[in-house]
């Protein structure tokens, strides 16, 4: 049998050569189709490997792609704080409690690393997140401190409204404080440019119904162009030198993780809310998802 391709392939069968006064040359022939299916089968499975094969190299990409972005934060305080308890070092005398400012600094930021590493391995195996009781105001609050030098160097004033009577849910902290960081961060991303309004970062936290809690991060920035609604949680989806688009996708994949739902609305004048929503924490009940 000649293919589409031009490869020829050699299949068993049985025939009989038809009268030649009938149609001359030609034969009846008769292939088990078991072969037809065979070579089908064959096909599939190669194309199918394929798949895989590329889907596993896609994989590999992201997550090299995702430690890079989360660990870049933490390695470059780490280096900051080195070089400044080393500057204070070489001061006559030398000041001793600056520099052990510093390396706790250090401590901490390099503690912060490995938790995102621990966090990124756990996504990245499938299992499901470690589901402790946390507090959603203690892990703002806590998200906050850890962004405060971004505020001061960009001027961003904070409001707070953690009006939600229950703030408890069932998660795991390292990963809800980088859905926050990375939120908040971003807020900041898009407001450091306006020049013509404050820059205001809003986070308030509410109940939309008995069994969830919302949390609405706020900015006065420029906002997310209708085009761009659809593509803003996708893998590699950046508008900034240097991005990564990473950021919102992890997100995204930890909120579900957490039977939740993360989502993004134009603010009323200015900017963007994104919209965090979890199941409060009921020690007594299964997680009721927020989709
Ligand atoms: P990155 O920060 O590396 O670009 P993200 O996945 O966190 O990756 O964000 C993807 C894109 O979504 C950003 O590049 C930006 O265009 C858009 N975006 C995210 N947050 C906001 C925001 N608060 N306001 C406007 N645009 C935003």
């Amino acid at each position: 049998m000649v293919r589409q391709n031009g490869s020829i392939e050699y299949l068993p069968g049985t025939g009989q050569a038809i009268p030649p006064k009938d149609r001359p040359g030609c034969h009846t022939n008769t292939v088990p189709e078991i072969n037809l299916r065979d070579a089908r089968e064959d096909a599939l499975l190669a194309s199918r490997a394929e798949l895989i094969r590329a889907a596993r190299i896609t994989m590999a990409g992201q997550l090299a792609a995702s430690i890079v972005h989360e660990l870049r934060q933490p390695l470059t305080s780490i280096v900051s704080h080195g070089g400044a308890s080393l500057r204070w070092l070489d001061k006559n005398p030398p000041e001793i409690e600056e520099i052990r400012a510093g390396l706790r600094e250090m401590i901490q930021e390099a503690e912060r690393a490995g938790h995102i590493m621990r966090s990124l391995e756990a996504l990245t195996t499938n299992s499901t997140p470690a589901m402790n009781r946390i507090d959603l105001h203690e892990t703002i609050r806590y998200t906050l401190l850890m962004a405060k030098n971004k505020f001061e160097k960009h001027g961003i004033s904070i409001l707070l409204f953690l009006d939600a009577e229950a703030a408890c849910v069932q998660g795991d902290q390292v990963q809800l404080q980088q859905v926050l960081l990375n939120l908040v961060t971003n807020a900041v991303d898009a407001m450091s440019n306006i020049i013509t309004r404050p820059r205001l970062l809003s986070i308030s936290t509410s109940h939309p119904d008995a069994d969830h809690i919302e949390v609405c991060i706020q900015d006065s920035g420029d906002g997310i162009a209708e085009e761009a609604k659809d593509k803003l949680f996708d893998a590699f989806y950046t508008t900034k030198e240097g991005g990564m688009g990473m950021g919102l996708a992890i997100s995204r994949s930890i909120v579900d993780a957490h039977h939740g739902y993360l989502k993004v609305t134009a603010n009323k004048t200015h900017g963007s809310v994104f919209h965090m929503i979890l199941p409060v924490f009921d020690s007594g009940r299964e997680p009721v998802s927020a989709a």
